[in-house]
């Protein structure tokens, strides 16, 4: 198990948008299993790579189910709206209300690069949306809906 640095809000890394990922490599199958490693240790539901310095299209996500990988994953469909908090690993003990579409549908490639398509609801759908905007340097707080607030310490980050 190998953990990587999180970046914070303020790392230039966070704010680019990010290169797709042409082929997997061991070095991208490392990339994904530190990934996984580094969100289960910061007790997230997702990172992207760019959370860990990487400008490459991976996000990787567990809302409880078991780890999703997503390489360079585009949305396909949204419906709805859900409005609840959200927290992001790299704006540390801060909270804030985002509206997000409450069903997702979308495409991504898996770590053995076959293409797949995935549905969400609610915290799932959340995440995705989350997740994704990091790809393209955004971070939720510029979605937030009044003040970031301090969390408390149970609550779930994204
Ligand atoms: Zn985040």
């Amino acid at each position: 198990m190998a953990l990587r640095n999180i970046r914070t809000m303020g790392d230039e890394c966070l704010n680019k948008v990010c290169k797709e990922v042409k082929e997997i490599n061991d070095r991208t199958r490392t990339l994904i299993e530190d990934m996984i490693d580094t969100m289960y240790e910061a007790n997230g539901v997702g990172l992207a790579a760019p959370q860990v310095g990487i400008l490459k299209r991976i996000v990787v996500i567990d809302v409880g189910e078991g780890p999703i990988v997503m390489v360079n994953p585009t949305i396909l469909e949204t419906s709805g709206e859900q409005t609840g908090q959200e927290g992001c690993l790299s704006v540390p003990n801060k909270a804030g209300i985002v509206t997000r579409p409450n069903y997702v549908k979308a495409r991504a490639f898996n770590e053995n690069m076959e293409e797949y398509e995935i549905e969400g609801t609610e915290l799932l759908a959340r995440a995705i949306c989350h997740e994704l905007d990091h790809l393209d340097g955004h971070l939720y707080v510029e979605k937030v809906e009044g003040e970031l607030m301090e969390a408390t310490y149970d609550e779930d980050e994204e």
